[in-house]
């Protein structure tokens, strides 16, 4: 059954669980126990088997197939070559899925228990595989689970609980493919719309990062930590860190990132998930002040293992030590690559093709002493503690048949709930929206009929391309629209579609005049546009511009004098400047997942109120890409005399932006005092009122600047605190805030925190009141 028909009119929330606490059965032991696991079990362990421990290979390489980057399609082990890996070389961990296609639980579950059962007849200690793959917005790789909204439109909701609930329902899933470890969340700062992995991220606000992040550990890891349970995977917090701040724009490209700027804006996230208990961490790709982060001890081990205290596991990314040799040439050879990394804290590599290199040069590192034994010990620790957490010892694979919910109704009402919560609606004239439903509209628009647009790379396959074969199931928006207002009062034409296999910037005019011809005899134009998929390398983008033929088929609708309401369906805000005036309405759908064509249509049809606030400035032009978070200098409104002169500050949209159907008026911003020490905290109330004629949603949310700083230019506001509240016609509710003295700390150009006194404003929506923090 289509699931709009199921979905259709309901915008309410299920907070019910999917029985993940009912099912207590094994929970992770104690940490006293584990490490006395782990020091008798590395007692026993050679060298040998302890560098086979931080050796992570990817599945292409132990399938039947004509080489290591290929397998044979359907996917079988090679038998001989898991024994060579596990009982030869000693390999601890495999990743990724094979031919970059998903599996099924069956699938998945014959693969792993086959690894695992070679693993355990052919070793001498048979200390289990730990399988690690990418299940970013759902089990990814899993056919037939549930994908949700990306981490940008998650961010959008506002709403913790649903990405807790999101992550929930995903480690169940991932777990009900045998799969105990998720490359996942992403904690970088998505604040740069040129970057391919934008959207892969919570935005551009380290404080929403920060408790939205905790929100998707807590789904995965359970809020103990006790990844034992047969329905929690360890997450693996990345890119750490800085990975989204590059110059170029470019994925994997230099980053130059002084102290200051890496504590105040790219740590805080990655420290709130130390704190809050993950268990791995993946180290950013990139190279920061000239140094690859792969071969920084400063930030591996000073910084993540000692400052912050991480007790878990250091994982690299794809290839990443490799590159030290062959991409940034800091290391001659890729023993010397070996040497840099693993002195630096890596603890695991994800080598992930020629292991026997890793495997060799690191033996002899040691051997000679260049590697120190206890550097892998600490490694081989890290490692074996996570897999003793897991409970990999007792149960090496999970069965699908333990997971009845996999892929069910209930899942994908969580979906689509977070898809309807994360839609924001950036532009509505004159209440045009929501639409009525007895009319006609034109759907048009490369984004109108794909459901690989609606979900994003990282689905199904790598760069998302295989998603038609696996999605086919769900509404397109087109669909979605078609079972809200019926069939016959809809007309498609694609007026410009993706090139079939072309690169994710190519597209072509197809139908374009019948399109146009088309939109004349119709009420409404709803016109879906934005982005084809990609990440990383494949996503690199020359021109923040959407398309010219997106552009033109844009104006030409408009110039037919029937409005236009605008979709926008894109992984990174592209910039719409040349034609938004003449869109009367503009929705951000984001990458929304299977269920975003639903919750779309139910949001234009008025079933669902939206309530998604954006979670980045949206920018105006190409060469203007201020982030919400700047300083004054780029905001400056007048200089005096003859030099007269202003920044322009001009953003599309701003982050926070999000309109309702309803209308919300706050009133009464108090603070329960004046003036607060340096170490002293306040509470904050105020009065939200729903002034409309409907039931809304609305995020409140607070904001403070700090209007003198005597050590660095203070950022003009900053997002502290925020809520989201559900408020009936007419009804007031009072929300109220702590906020700590130590909130209002910045970090000094040498990198140290400081509260300083002196004078605050506080920000809710378009009120203000002030606060003294004395010395
Ligand atoms: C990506 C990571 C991902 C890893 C494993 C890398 O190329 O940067 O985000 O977890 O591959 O698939």
């Amino acid at each position: 059954m289509k699931i709009a028909q199921i979905f259709l009119g309901i915008g309410i929330l299920i907070t019910t669980g999917c029985g993940v606490k009912a099912q207590d059965r094994t929970s992770t032991p104690t940490k006293a126990e584990i490490e006395s696991r782990v020091d008798e079990l590395l007692s026993k362990m050679s060298l040998e088997e302890k560098v086979g421990q931080m050796t992570q290979v990817t599945l292409d390489v132990i399938g039947k197939g004509e080489n290591r980057y290929a397998s044979d399609y359907p996917f079988a082990l090679d038998r001989d070559k898991v024994k060579t890996a596990v009982s030869d070389y000693h390999v601890g961990s495999f990743l990724n899925t094979a031919n970059n296609r998903a599996l099924s639980p069956e699938q998945w579950y014959g693969i792993i228990n086959e690894i695992q059962e070679i693993n355990k007849a052919e070793t001498k200690l048979g200390i289990p595989i730990i399988y690690g793959v990418d299940m970013i917005h759902g089990a990814t790789y899993t056919a037939g689970a549930t994908m949700f909204p990306q981490q940008i439109g998650q961010a959008a909701s506002r709403n913790p609980e649903l990405v807790q609930r999101g992550a929930e329902i995903t480690a169940y899933e991932t777990r009900a493919s045998g799969i105990p470890w998720n490359f996942s969340p992403v904690l970088d700062l998505g604040m740069d719309p040129r970057f391919s992995r934008m959207w892969e991220s919570f935005g551009e606000d380290p404080y929403l990062a920060s408790v939205l992040g905790v929100a998707m550990i807590d789904g995965y890891e359970g809020k103990n930590n006790n990844i034992g349970h047969p329905e929690h995977i360890a997450s693996t917090l990345k890119h750490f860190l800085g990975y989204h701040a590059v110059t170029s724009g470019k994925d994997r490209t230099p980053s130059y990132i002084p102290q200051d700027a890496l504590r105040e804006y790219h740590l805080p996230p990655f420290k709130a998930a130390v704190e809050a208990g993950a268990h791995t961490i993946m180290v950013n790709s990139g190279i920061i002040n000239g140094v690859p982060v792969h071969a920084n001890y400063d930030l591996l081990t000073s910084l993540l293992k000692e400052e912050l205290g991480f007790e878990g596991l250091v994982v690299t990314d794809w290839a990443d030590i490799e590159n030290l040799h062959r991409r940034d040439r800091v290391a001659e050879t890729d023993r010397e690559a070996i040497k840099m990394a693993i002195n630096a804290g890596i603890d695991m590599s994800m080598v992930p093709y020629q292991y026997e290199v890793f495997f060799d040069n690191l033996v002899d590192l040691v051997k000679t002493g260049e590697v120190k034994e206890s550097r892998i010990d600490d490694a081989v620790r890290r490692i074996l503690k996570v897999k003793f957490a897991l409970n990999l010892f007792e149960t090496p694979v999970t069965h699908y048949s333990n997971y009845p919910k996999f892929g069910s109704e209930e899942f994908e009402k969580a979906s689509y709930d977070m898809a309807a919560e994360s839609i924001t609606l950036l532009k509505n004239e004159d209440n045009i929206l929501p639409l009525e439903k007895n009319v006609k509209v034109l759907v048009t628009g490369p984004n109108a009929n794909s459901m690989r647009t609606l979900n994003g790379a990282w689905t199904y396959s790598w760069q998302g391309e295989k998603t038609p074969e696996f999605a086919e199931s769900y509404n397109t928006i087109l669909e979605a629209i078609q079972y809200e207002i019926g069939a016959e009062n809809v007309i498609f034409e694609p007026g410009v579609s993706y090139v079939e296999g072309g690169k994710y910037y190519e597209d072509e005019k197809v139908n374009f005049e019948q399109a146009i011809s088309a939109a004349k005899n119709v009420d409404y134009v709803i016109l879906a546009v934005g982005e084809n998929t990609y990440t990383e390398k494949p996503g690199d983008l020359n021109d923040l511009y959407l398309s010219d033929h997106q552009t033109e088929l844009a104006k030409a609708l408009a110039k037919t004098g029937t409005p236009v309401i605008l979709v926008l369906n894109e992984g990174r805000p592209r910039i719409i400047s040349k034609f938004e005036r003449e869109m009367p309405a503009i929705v951000q759908t984001y990458l929304p997942g299977n269920f975003g064509g639903d919750a779309l249509a139910d949001i234009l049809f008025g079933d669902v109120n939206p309530s998604g606030k954006l979670p980045y400035n949206y920018p105006r032009y190409p060469n203007a890409l201020i982030p919400y978070i700047h300083k004054p200098s780029e905001e400056q409104a007048k200089a005096e005399g003859v030099y007269n002169y202003e920044a322009d500050y001009n953003p599309q949209f701003s982050f926070g932006d999000g309109l309702s159907y309803t209308t919300f008026e706050y009133s009464d911003l108090k603070l329960d005092k004046e003036k607060i020490s340096t170490t002293g905290s306040v509470t904050v109330e105020v009065k939200v009122t729903n002034t409309g004629k409907r039931a809304g949603k609305e995020v409140v949310e607070l904001y403070t600047s700090d209007l003198y700083a005597s050590q660095s230019t203070p950022d003009v506001k900053r997002l502290r605190r925020f809520e989201k509240i559900s408020l009936e016609p007419g009804e007031t509710k009072a929300v109220t805030f702590t906020l700590n003295a130590k909130d209002l700390a910045y970090f000094t150009p040498k990198g140290e925190s400081l509260v300083e006194p002196g004078d605050f404003e506080l920000m809710v929506d378009e009120l203000k009141t002030d606060l003294e923090v004395t010395k």
